[in-house]
């Protein structure tokens, strides 16, 4: 079954040959735009959010961004996609992953993960699984003892508000489960299970409620016990495991469990000293800037970062940037030129 292809160039409202620059750029004004947090119609901002941050995913890591491109540039956006041929031997696509033993093609959908098939198929932390060691390989020789399912794996785009306060989300997951005719054996008196196409298995959708913990971290992987594939033989069933993808966020970067800030700072403000308004995951802090600050110069403003498993918080860090002016009236050129000529500072002495 083909998935829809997705033209995240369109999503990020950015030409193909894009910078790195303008594709940051284009999605922090599109992020900011469409958080859920702050956008007014909340139900139709978080799926642009989510199409927005899938986009940048791919885009703003060169290796993702090189690997969809080579894709081509002439498919249309929701267009049935299958890959080019070879396509997936670059890398870690899945293509071939997570099939029946008899080819019977078994594959996953996602739904409420905030990724798209597309992405899961040929982006996602899934991809290459079957190299992984997961995949069924030389068919059933232990069928009589019964054979464990496989484990489903998917990632799932948690926001930096959700790993901060927690929350329950509602994933479905189109897969195999055992063929009810069969009970699972793929025979019914002694002949292939027509039901199934003698594989044990039929695909159904189920919903799962998803806790996502306070403190979850990027890669942290969510497992949902015995909601993967159904086992073979009476085996039991493998796992649902999603694997977090911390969504990015316009205003802050992580690293570990902080939050970093880039706060920027007119020349003034690094040399006087200011009071600035910044940004965290709950309401505006006012920060004092020292006189003297340098650019690049950190602050951190303690327990403002993500919480972490097990107790404490990591912290927000602001980093300062001097933001020069590019142009300038005539009268604040004047007041730079007495500085000039007034002044006694010498950078490069
Ligand atoms: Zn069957």
């Amino acid at each position: 079954m083909p998935v829809k292809y997705k033209d995240y160039y369109e999503t990020l409202g950015v030409p193909r040959g894009a910078t790195d620059a303008d594709l940051k750029k284009a999605f922090r004004k599109l992020a900011r735009e469409f958080h859920p947090d702050v956008a007014k119609n909340k139900k139709q901002a978080e799926e642009k959010f989510k199409a927005i941050n899938e986009a940048y995913e791919v885009l703003g890591d060169p290796a993702k961004r090189k690997r969809y491109d080579e894709l081509g540039a002439n498919w249309q956006s929701g267009a049935d996609f299958r890959p080019p041929s070879g396509w997936e031997s670059f890398g870690r696509g899945r293509t071939s992953a997570g099939r029946g033993p008899g080819g019977g093609g078994q594959e996953f959908h996602f739904d409420g993960t905030g990724f798209s098939d597309f992405f899961e198929q040929f982006f996602g932390s899934t991809g290459g699984r079957g190299a992984a060691g997961f995949g069924r390989g030389g068919g059933f020789a232990e069928e009589d003892m019964g054979a464990r399912g496989q484990d489903i794996e998917g990632d799932i785009l948690v926001t930096l508000e959700e790993a901060m306060r927690g929350s329950v989300r509602s994933v479905s997951v189109r897969h195999g489960v055992a063929c009810g005719q069969c009970g699972g054996t793929g025979q019914r008196n002694r002949r292939p299970c027509t039901a199934c196409g003698s594989t044990g298995q039929v695909a159904k959708a189920e919903a799962y409620q998803v806790k996502i913990p306070t403190g979850v971290t990027e890669g942290q992987r969510l497992r949902v016990a015995g909601r993967g594939e159904a086992g073979a033989g009476g085996g039991p069933a493998g796992d649902l495991i999603l694997r977090v993808r911390l969504a990015r966020h316009p205003d802050f970067e992580v690293e570990d469990h902080n939050l970093i800030y880039q706060a920027e700072v007119a020349p003034w403000e690094a040399v006087l000293g200011a009071n600035i308004s910044v940004p965290t995951l709950s309401g505006h802090v006012s920060i004092k800037v020292p006189p003297g600050t340098q650019n690049g110069q950190k602050m951190r403003v303690r327990g403002r970062g993500l919480p972490q498993r097990g107790g404490g918080t990591g912290d927000l860090i602001i980093e300062t940037h001097v933001e020069v002016p590019r142009q300038v009236t005539d009268s604040e050129r004047k007041l730079w030129e007495q500085l000039a000529s007034g002044s006694s500072f010498k950078p490069r002495e």
